[in-house]
Parts: C-alpha cells; sequence; structure tokens
C-alpha cells in the first residue's frame, strides 16, 4: 500500500518548497488510493519555533490537502510527533551500537572544536570519521568497562554511526535514477545525544518511516546527500527488504536565476513565499499568498508546476485533475524557475472562471468597509463589466469605485486634454438629451446618444471622452452608457450637473 508522509520541522513558516513537496506528497498518495501522513520532526529543540506547527497545519488546510494520519488526526502509528515518541529511538541506536554500527563518543565539544581546527590547519574539511575513529574517547578504542564507567559518572556522550570503509553505496532514486556514493566521502553522523535524551533526524527520521510503514520518501534535493546515510541505516537496522522507495524533489529558484528561492526573497523582491502570512516571533511580518489575495486552488495550480509537467500544453488543473494527471516520472531534475506574473497570471485565470455571484460576495466585505451598501445584483453586473481586468479581487474597487460614489476629483491630464473648447456646452445639451429618455438601457441610450452626435456632427471622440470623465472622473473604464445604465438616470443627470458647476 503507498503510505507517504510529509514531515517538517517546526522551525518556522513552511515556504513554497515545502508546500510543494506535500503537495505531490499528498497527489501521489491520493492518485494511488493510499494514506499521506502528516509527522512533526520536532527532535531539534534548540530550532523550535512557537507557532510553526499550528502554521504548517493550517496552511495544508488551506490548500486543500487533507490529512489521513497526523498530530491531530491520530492514526494506527500515533503519536505523529517525534517529541512524543522519545522511548522509542534509544532502543535502536542501541541496538545499532550492539551489532557494531555505531559507537559511543564521549568528546567534549572543546575537544571536538581542537580536531576542526587541527583538520583546518592540516587543510582538510572536517569530516567525524575513520582518523578520528582510533581516538581514545570513543567505545571503539575504550573498553566495555571504562565506556560503562563513564556513562554512570554521567559524562555526556552521543552515539555515533560507524561509516563502513571502502564501499560503494548504490542508491535508487524515482527521479534523478541510480546514485552511487563512495563511503569515503561520508563521515560519521550522530545518532543520538545523551544531552538531550534526543535522536537526531537521521536515526528518528529512518525509525519512523520503517515503523510507519512508509512505502514513498518524497523531499526535497537538500536531503539527497543524506540518503547513502540512510541506506546504510536500513541495511544496519536489518531493514532493506521494506526499506521505502525515494524520490527527491528539484529546488524552487529564484525569479532572476540566481539561486535558490530563500525564505527571505518574497519580501526582499515584493512576492510572498509563504502561503500564510507570518508574523516570526521577533514581530516581523512576511506576505502570505493568502493575505495577498490569491486564491488557494491557483496557487496549488501553480505551485504544482513548479518542477512537474503534464506532458501536454494544459495549464489550468483543479486538484482532483491534478490527481488524476501526477507522475514522478515527470518531475524534473533540474531546479524550477519561480516566476512571480506566472502566479498572478494564474490567479487572474481562476479569477475570471469564477461567476458574477460568487465575486460579488467575495467583494460585498470590501464595498462594506468603503460604506458601500450595493444589492447584491447591481454588484454582480458591475463585475462582469471588468472582471476580465481584474487579477485579485482587492483590484475591484480601483476598477469599480465609480459604479458606487460619484468622483470627487477629476483626473486633471484628462480635464486639460477633453474640458475643453465647446465640449461642456455640448454635455450641457446632451444632458438634455438624456433628461428625455425613460429606457436608461444601454441599447436604448446608446442609439439615442450616437444618432444625436451624427445628426449634430460632433467629434464622437471628444464628446465621448468628456461625458466620460463627467461621469467617472477619469478617462478610462467600461463602456460608458453601461455605466449609465447601471448608476441609472437620476444618478448621471446628477454627476453631470456636478461637472458642468
Ligand atoms: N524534517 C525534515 C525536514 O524538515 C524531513 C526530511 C525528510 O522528508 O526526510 O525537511
Amino acid at each position: 500500500k503507498v503510505r507517504v508522509r510529509f514531515a517538517p520541522s517546526p522551525t518556522g513558516p513552511l515556504h513554497m518548497g515545502g508546500v510543494r513537496t506535500a503537495l505531490y506528497n499528498y497527489l501521489f498518495a491520493r492518485q494511488h488510493g493510499g494514506d499521506f501522513i502528516l509527522r512533526i520532526e520536532d527532535t531539534d529543540s534548540h530550532r523550535f519555533v512557537p507557532g510553526a506547527e499550528s502554521y504548517i497545519m493550517e496552511s495544508l488546510k488551506w490548500c486543500g490537502i487533507t490529512i489521513d494520519e497526523g498530530i491531530n488526526e491520530g492514526g494506527p502509528h500515533a503519536p505523529y510527533r517525534q517529541s512524543e515518541r522519545k522511548e522509542i529511538y534509544l532502543k535502536y541506536a542501541l541496538q545499532l551500537v550492539g551489532s557494531g554500527d555505531a559507537y559511543y563518543a564521549f568528546d567534549t565539544p572543546d575537544e571536538l572544536n581542537a580536531i576542526r581546527a587541527e583538520a583546518e590547519a592540516a587543510g582538510k574539511t572536517f569530516a567525524y570519521n575513520y582518523e578520528v575513529r582510533t581516538r581514545l574517547a570513543t567505545s571503539l578504542a575504550l573498553s566495555d568497562e571504562e565506556v560503562k564507567r563513564r556513562i554512570a559518572a554521567g559524562d555526556q556522550w552521543v552515539i555515533r554511526f560507524k561509516m563502513p570503509e571502502n564501499e560503494e553505496v548504490r542508491m535508487h532514486d524515482l527521479i534523478r535514477g541510480d546514485v552511487t556514493v563512495h563511503t569515503s566521502t561520508l563521515d560519521d553522523k550522530v545518532l543520538y545525544k545523551s544531552a538531550d535524551a534526543l535522536p537526531t533526524y537521521h536515526l528518528a527520521n529512518i525509525v519512523d518511516d520503517h515503523l510507519m510503514e512508509i512505502s514513498h520518501v518524497i523531499r526535497g534535493e537538500e536531503w539527497l546527500p543524506s540518503l547513502p546515510l540512510h541506506y546504510l541505516l536500513y541495511r544496519a537496522l536489518g531493514w532493506s527488504d521494506t526499506q521505502p522507495e525515494f524520490a527527491h524533489l528539484p529546488l524552487l529558484l529564484k525569479p532572476t536565476g540566481g539561486g535558490k528561492l530563500s525564505k527571505r526573497d518574497g519580501d526582499k523582491m515584493g512576492f510572498p513565499v509563504f502561503p500564510l502570512q507570518w508574523t516570526s516571533p521577533e514581530g516581523e511580518t512576511s506576505h502570505g499568498y493568502r493575505e495577498d489575495g490569491y486564491f488557494p486552488e491557483a496557487f496549488v495550480n501553480m505551485l504544482a508546476l513548479l518542477g512537474w509537467n503534464p506532458g501536454t500544453d494544459q495549464e489550468i488543473f483543479s486538484m482532483d485533475e491534478l490527481i488524476g494527471a501526477f507522475s514522478l516520472e515527470r518531475v524534473s531534475k533540474s531546479g524550477a524557475r519561480f516566476n512571480p506574473e506566472k502566479a498572478h497570471w494564474f490567479n487572474a485565470q481562476y479569477l475570471h472562471a469564477k461567476s458574477d455571484a460568487e465575486l460579488a460576495a467575495l467583494y460585498a466585505p470590501i464595498l462594506k468597509a468603503k460604506g458601500v451598501d450595493a444589492p447584491a445584483a447591481k454588484t454582480a453586473r458591475v463585475i462582469a463589466l471588468i472582471k476580465q481586468r481584474a487579477t485579485f479581487v482587492s483590484d475591484f474597487w480601483n476598477l469599480t469605485s465609480f459604479m458606487f460614489v460619484a468622483p470627487e476629483q477629476y483626473d486633471p491630464k484628462s480635464t486639460a486634454k477633453f474640458w475643453k473648447g465647446e465640449n461642456p456646452t455640448r454635455i450641457a445639451a446632451l444632458r438634455t438629451l438624456l433628461a428625455g429618455i425613460d429606457d436608461f438601457s444601454k441599447e436604448n441610450t446608446e442609439k439615442i446618444v450616437f444618432e444625436w452626435i451624427a445628426q449634430n456632427e460632433y467629434p464622437m471622440g471628444q464628446v465621448m471622452n468628456s461625458f466620460r470623465l463627467a461621469i467617472v472622473g477619469t478617462s478610462s473604464g467600461p463602456s460608458i452608457l453601461d455605466i449609465c445604465e447601471i448608476i441609472g438616470k437620476e444618478e448621471t443627470l446628477r454627476r453631470i450637473d456636478k461637472a458642468l458647476e
């Protein structure tokens, strides 16, 4: 059975890349009738950020990603928060010591720093490996009695994985294919620390993926360097037969192309990188897609196509369509460049596809805040005229305010251009003409006004633009007689009178 997990560490807000990882896991699970599990990997207590966990869950919920097993949902492998599974991990760390795949190390931070300095002086990078393993402060060199004595005396210890010497680790990745790494390039990672009685990421992750019967690990490319260690851990624990398959997703790149999209890029470049607005414990607020007015469907659609393509020209996908079309084979190996304009484009597509009534309901609170009390039917008619020009619901006010309130100012440029010569006199005559019309539908008024202009041989552009200026206050917007129909005869005449004052 397909069982996948999204395993974030609550060290801060989830960024777009993290949401994409969750999304791909979710799509894969749903496509195969499998389970999607949310596991919180909070064993690094130093990096814990309050609020991050609920932020993660709220983000997934906003995106429409539903969880089958998790910290709130429960499930057969509960608890799903690693800090609540503490007791589980030591047993496996000790099993690895027993089988000779791991060892105790008693080095103090000072000693480790000294080794680091030594390595640096010798022009080598620090790696706690073969050379270091001959050190006296590990169970590889100390007698069992001495190890027991030190532990009993309360000396701090860690358990390190004993990287096998001189071996090719052959791995398979569903996106990258076969990968081989030589163990001489790998060091002895810490698996467990006595100081906080907690496992490190590597041990907890492998143990939980095994116990939770995870079939596929789909995660970010930054974990690829850990894959050899993970393979070796499965082997050392005797779990190779049931080890999950792996797929490492490509990075999200900056819009400018230069490297990985970072959490800080958004506020620097003026677009959100977080699904929801986030206020850090220090009180700094970052933009979120939700608060910036994106529809979750548009955000999810955009994100799905950042690193995956359907192999066709189709760009608009509902969640269900994504579940049907997604495949790991079509995930690209190379990084996906994020394009903020494309994010706008997606939102506009979803906005244009919504009904006028639906959009009117979304616009209603904005109108209310502006002090406008308009019937929903009128709002819907207004939206029909302008929605093709909007990207966000928040664009509506600028595009439609004149439908609800008379202009308070007249754009000086348009005034200079059109409110001159005979135009004001013509508009006064137009007022008389309009005052005599009862049927204010656009079809009717347009016919009468155009005939009047033709009969008098007025310049069409001049008259219509000065008319628009009187009604709207600028020289842009939808067809002027559409506007007059919506605001009605009385209001049309009132606005003309005001302009003529
Ligand atoms: N806790 C890791 C993270 O925050 C999970 C990596 C994995 O999926 O194995 O990304």
